[in-house]
């Protein structure tokens, strides 16, 4: 198992995530960013 390195769609923070992990719209650091990034 391997991490990628992201940078956050909405913050632009730099994190972590398994690739498989990250089949979502795009890469959000939690959920929270998700939501603000999804502008929800
Ligand atoms: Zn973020």
């Amino acid at each position: 198992m391997s991490f990628e390195s992201y940078d956050c769609a909405n913050c632009g923070e730099s994190f972590s995530a398994y690739p498989d992990a990250n089949a979502t719209d795009g890469p959000y650091c939690s959920p929270r960013c998700e939501r603000e990034g999804e502008g929800l």
